[in-house]
């Protein structure tokens, strides 16, 4: 598929909807780039937490250092890593006490603008596959395919939590749902660029579908775009 034209595809949707494992097998199949852009806001959250000792969020200090956060992407052993100032932190990004803080984090308008333009620059030649929030609708209004998955909170749960824990992650299956549920509430409620599904995105319910449909599904829209 090297030789079709390059186009841009935004994925959005709530958290725990496979997103950016489809986006990366779907990168891998276009030979396209792959952006995930809720680990730029999970890179933004650790840099936020490390400025306290306790690692208590203060909005109102981290605001003043915005200019010292250095994001970025390399492919490592055929992975794609996340780098906070040159340090490899994708494992850290994925902790329990990054991940309840992240959506806190993201709602501040200073570094939203900071993050969507850096997520612009990375789509200026296109041949980009972008997943998270608000792509569809602020990143990349423009992009030719647009996708919004979407499944019921305590599905995503379910998925969520079974996934950690065999990652050894030791969390309840009430702690997952609440979390999840908290953040649906901070990315869809929040004034500046809260979750929502772009006019003239597809949406897909995944609620009753396997990565690998899912995957498929997409595929064929995308193919039926880049001829
Ligand atoms: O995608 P992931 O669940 O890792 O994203 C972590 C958090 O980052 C989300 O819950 C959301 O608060 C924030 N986010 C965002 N806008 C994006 C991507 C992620 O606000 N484009």
């Amino acid at each position: 598929m090297a030789n079709r034209k390059k186009i841009i595809i935004t994925l959005d949707g709530p958290a725990s909807t496979g997103k950016s494992s489809i986006a990366k097998r779907l990168s891998n199949t276009l030979g396209y780039i792959h952006i995930d852009s809720g680990s730029m806001y999970r890179a933004a959250t650790l840099f936020a937490l490390r400025l306290d000792p306790e690692r208590i969020l203060r909005p109102n200090v981290f605001v003043k250092y915005l200019s010292e956060i250095n994001i970025d992407f390399k492919k490592i052993n055929e992975e794609q890593k996340i780098f906070l100032n040159n340090e490899d932190v994708s494992h850290e990004i994925r902790e329990t006490y990054v991940t309840n803080e992240v959506s806190n984090v993201a709602k501040i308008p200073e570094l939203r603008l900071l993050l969507v333009n850096k997520q612009k620059e990375f789509g200026k030649n296109k041949g980009i596959i972008m997943d998270g929030r608000d792509i569809g609708t602020i990143v990349f209004p423009n992009a030719e395919c647009k996708f919004f998955l979407s499944a019921k909170v305590e599905v995503r749960a379910k998925r969520r939590y079974l996934e950690q824990s065999k990652q050894g992650i030791n969390q309840t299956y009430k702690m997952v749902l609440d979390n999840l549920k908290m953040r649906d509430k901070l990315d869809t409620k929040r004034v500046n660029s809260p979750l929502k599904k772009a006019v003239d995105a597809i949406e897909i319910d995944v609620g009753n579908m396997t990565l690998d449909d899912a995957y498929e599904k997409l595929l064929t829209y995308i193919k039926n775009q880049i001829v």
